[in-house]
This record gives structure tokens, sequence and C-alpha cells, in this order.
């Protein structure tokens, strides 16, 4: 029979390296069913800082807290943290050649994580899309583009779920903003409570055996530390995965511009209304990000170097945030868009940004991270290194790398605008995958839907839809399938879901008002 691992070595203390141990530990060492002489080191050097951005997620973030039996009042209480609906997308979208002037109205659309709702199993949409709404109901469009109630919840400033709700349960669906160095903080804790050793060090190279395996990570304190199994959470360097094992790096720089970023942190303006949601605002060469959390509200520039300079990224973003209180330096990150060939190698697992990443249009790295644990729990092998669960992992990860992808690519390929050298270059330029073109042409006749290869893991047929109707990809009926309902039922059916709508959301509390009472509870 094959020993199972009972030494687990993770390298890099940022939010992967935390979540990597949080998962391992409440699975091995501390939680129901835990595995007795299971050792987990986390080593983090104490010279080499974390990336200090990522700052949003999405909503399985829920089941992974709950899973990870941490409690939701404490966890908002201890980072600051803030509810998220939903995206919003402003000036992502305009006619074609228009050259808008700067003080305009600009045409915005919301990514909202509520979806699915259908009539007798049908997809509304489709009576959307060939009917409209009746005349007389002033609800928001995109509501009734029936992704759910989150538009109006975003717009409306409220929580997803009131106080009675169980956690991580609400009427509408929902993940966080965080302070990303809080949340680390916050899981060192918890982690190092339950088990986790925690060693600061910095590792300097490794030994490997005759397989190729890393047999011991030399430390900059001069220890040899032996390693049975290591999770390489070193960051956009690869420390492990790449420059040590060599593994390549699949660059998704063809598909998505943007490789470089700068972050400011400002305060909240007077009137600190807190929108329960990220807005995401285009720019001449990317996009702003603006994520409220309740000390502060954490901004950003994502571009492309190609097209805009570090000093003019900086400069666009303090324009956005006039008026309110820079309270840190701009920092300028450069990104590593894309993923290793395999992000497990002989004895070596790399997750979070040393495994790859997506552009963070849609929030998505911390996601991965869970994904990755979840994986790696199910796949855990032997000391044997089984090369069956080491290629089913590999094959999982390149699968959701390229499914999120794929998902932004509809924000960009599909792109209106025209107007700068840049978003010109983007929509002639930009890769579309062989799936993502086969959906398009599959979507432009049927909406789409969970059974899509581009609609699974991370972001479900509802997502997709709410980017294709924002993006105006719709312009005719759908000829196709058999959602479309007899108008009368659907003049009803709309009518009733305005009045539900103000009905749910009326009900639920503001958004600051809740983080407020959940804040008062923990303590
Ligand atoms: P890092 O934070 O870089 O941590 C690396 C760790 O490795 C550090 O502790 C370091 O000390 C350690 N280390 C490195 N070398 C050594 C060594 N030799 N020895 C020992 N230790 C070492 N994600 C989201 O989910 N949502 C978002 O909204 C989002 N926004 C983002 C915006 C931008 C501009 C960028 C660039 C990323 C964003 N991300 C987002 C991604 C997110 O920042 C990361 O997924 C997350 O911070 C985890 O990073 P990490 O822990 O993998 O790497």
């Amino acid at each position: 029979m094959h020993e199972p691992i009972t030494d687990i070595v993770i390298v890099g203390g940022g939010t992967t390296g935390w979540l990597v141990a949080a998962h391992l530990n409440h699975r091995l060492q501390w939680g129901l069913g835990h595995s007795d002489g299971v050792r987990i080191t986390l080593i983090e050097s104490p010279d080499i800082p974390v990336i200090g951005v990522g700052e949003a997620t999405i909503p399985p973030i829920r089941a992974m807290l709950s899973l990870l039996d941490i409690d939701e009042d404490e966890f908002v209480a201890r980072t600051q943290a803030t509810f998220k609906l939903g995206v919003r997308f402003d000036d992502w979208d305009r006619d074609e050649g228009s050259d808008r002037a700067p003080d305009a109205s600009v045409r915005s659309f919301v990514h909202p994580f509520t979806g699915g709702l259908q009539l007798a199993g049908r997809d509304p949409a489709a009576s959307l899309l060939a009917y409209g709404l009746p005349a007389d109901l002033t609800i928001d469009p995109q509501l009734a583009n029936l992704v759910g109630h989150g538009v109006a919840a975003i717009a409306a400033h409220r929580s997803p779920r009131s106080l009675a709700d169980a956690p991580y349960a609400g009427a509408i669906n929902y993940a966080y903003h965080f302070d990303a160095g809080l949340f680390a903080a916050f899981l060192r804790e918890v982690c190092t409570a339950r088990g986790v050793e925690h060693v600061r060090d910095t590792v300097l190279g490794i030994d490997q055996d005759d397989r190729g395996h890393i047999a011991a990570l030399r430390l900059g304190s001069g220890t040899r530390r032996e390693t049975e199994l290591v999770i390489d959470c070193s960051g956009f360097r690869g420390l492990l995965i790449n420059e040590a094992l060599g593994e390549p790096f699949v660059s998704y720089a063809d598909y998505l511009p943007n490789d470089r970023a700068v972050a400011i942190q400002v305060a909240h303006d007077e009137t600190h209304a807190l929108l329960p949601a990220t807005v995401s605002t285009a720019s001449d060469a990317g996009w702003t990000w603006r994520i409220p959390l309740r000390s502060r509200v954490g901004t950003g520039h994502v571009f492309a170097s190609g097209f805009m300079t570090d000093d003019q990224a900086v400069d666009t973003l303090v324009r956005r945030n006039t008026g309110f209180t820079q309270l840190t330096d701009a920092r300028a990150i450069p990104m590593r868009v894309g993923r290793c060939r395999n992000s497990w190698v002989g004895n070596c697992v790399a997750i979070g940004l040393a495994s790859g990443f997506i552009e963070p249009l849609e929030s998505t790295s911390i996601q991965f991270v869970d994904y990755a644990c979840r994986r790696l729990l199910r796949a855990m092998p032997s000391r044997a290194f089984e090369p069956t669960q080491i290629a089913r992992f590999n094959t999982e990860m390149a699968e959701l790398y390229e499914e999120v992808r794929d998902f932004l690519g509809l924000h960009f390929t599909l792109g209106n605008r025209r107007d700068t050298p840049y978003w010109r270059a983007v929509a002639h330029d930009a890769k579309r995958s062989d799936a993502l073109a086969h959906c398009l042409a599959l979507w432009r006749h049927a909406l789409p839907d969970d059974f899509d290869p581009r609609s699974s893991v991370a972001f479900g047929a509802g997502s997709v839809r709410a980017v294709l109707f924002g993006k105006r990809f719709y312009t005719a009926p759908i000829a196709t399938g058999t959602d479309l309902l007899p108008r009368e039922h659907w003049d009803r059916y709309a009518r009733q879901i305005g009045a539900l709508q103000q009905i749910l959301v009326g009900a639920l509390p503001p958004h600051a008002e809740m983080l407020r009472m959940m804040v008062g509870r923990a303590a």
C-alpha cells in the first residue's frame, strides 16, 4: 500500500498561501475527518512583499468561508468587508464611432450575481427580446433581462441579506470586497491557532532527488528543510514551478491586452454612500476599478503598456479620484497574464499567482485558489505521486483558466468602442479561442445556457447573458428554441417581477447599516 503524504510545505504568505493553509489545515489537521500526524508549514519571506491588491471576490467565496468554519460576522468585522452584488461597467459600451463628449451621460450595464429566474421552465429573456417591456413598467430594463433583483438592490444601496438570515445566506446572491492585508492576517491567525506552523524565512534554492522532485528547500537562515509535497504560492515570479523547475508559462497576451496596473487607496467622500458593487470604468487604454470597503476605497487602473505609460495611467486614475483624499502613493504593478503549462509538476503544486492570472476585470483570482485547493484535496496523491491525479488536476486548472479568459474576452472583443488606438487594436487584434467563437455563433441564435462549454465552472449562463445584453449583442429576437411566451403571459410576468422587486428590495436593510449590525454582533 502506498504511504500517505504527512508533510506539506507552503511557500508564500500572501492571500494564496494562507488560503491554501486554511483549506489543507481544515481537511487534514483541524476539521471533521482530519488525519493525525500531518504537518503543514507555511514559509514566508520577511523581505519579499505580498502584491497587496485583490480585494473583490465572486459568490463562491461564501461557500468557501463557511466550509472553513469561519464566522461571517467576524470575517466582515476583521477585514473591513462590504457586500458585492455584482460589477457595474461604466462606459464600456458606446455607439460605434461615437467620440462622446466627456460630460455626456455614460452608458452602464451591470453583471449581477443573482440570476437564473425562469418561468414555467422557460428563459424569459427570449420574450424580453421579442416584445420589450410593457410600456407602463418603470423597472430597470436590465432587471427584466431577468438576471434577478441584484441590479435594483445595487442601485438602492441595499444589503443582499438581513440580520435574520442564516450565515452566508441572503435573498440576493453576493460576494465581498475586503482589505487584502487584513484578510491574509485574519487567515494567518486562524491557521496558526488551528495548527499550521509559520516560518519567516526566504527560500533561496532547492535540492532535487533523482525523480526531479523537490527534496529540500534551502533557506536564508541556513536551514535545509526537507519536503514531501510543496505548494508554490510565491506570486507572479513562480519561484519553484517556473524558476526552479523550469515549467513554461503560457501567455494570454494575444487574448487579453492589459499587462500593468497602478493602484491608489482613497478615503470615502463625505456622502459615504456604500455601493454594494465594484465599479469598472473603461479608460483610453484599459479600465479603472473602484472597490468600496468600510474603511476606505481601493482604486486602480489596469491598462496596456503598449498604449499608455505608468504616468498617464496614474494621471487618469487621479483625475477619476477627484474629490477623494488620497491615502497612498500610486503603486505600479506588472501583471503576468496566462497560466503555467502545468500547475502541478512532480511534488510541486503552484496555486494563486504562481500558477496563473487572468486580469482582474471579473475578480476571479481568489476563487481560482479555492478551486485549486478543492481539486488538490480531491487529487491528494500518496507519496508515489500517481500521474493520473496530477494529470487530472492540470487539465482542470487549464480548463478553468481558459474558460475565464474567454469570459473576459466577451468584454473586450464584443466592445463597441473604437475611439482610441487601444480600443481599435482590441477590436481588430484580440484573439478569440475556437471555443468562444463557437459559443458566440451559438449565442447569436440561442440564449446562453449552463450546458454551453464557455459557461460552467466560474460563471454560469446568467453571467454570460448579462454581458451579452450589456454589450447589445442581441439586436433582434431569438429565432430558435421554445422559450418564447405568449405575449399576454409575458406582460403579466414582467409586471409581477416589477412588483416583487419593489417588495424584496424594499425589505432589505441598507448596505452600510447591515454591515454595522454584523460588526456589532461580532464584537
Ligand atoms: P503574493 O501576494 O505576491 O504573495 C507571494 C508570497 O510569496 C509573499 O508572501 C512573499 O513573501 C512570498 N515569497 C516570494 N518569494 C519567496 C521566497 N523566495 N521565499 C519565501 N517566500 C517567498 N484577485 C481577486 O480575486 N480579486 C481582485 O479584485 C483582484 N484584483 C487584482 C488586481 C490586480 C492589479 C492584480 C495584479 C491582481 C489582482 N487580484 C485579484 C489577484 C490577487 O491579488 C491575488 O490572487 C492574491 O493577492 C494572491 O496573491 P498571491 O498570494 O498568489 O501572491
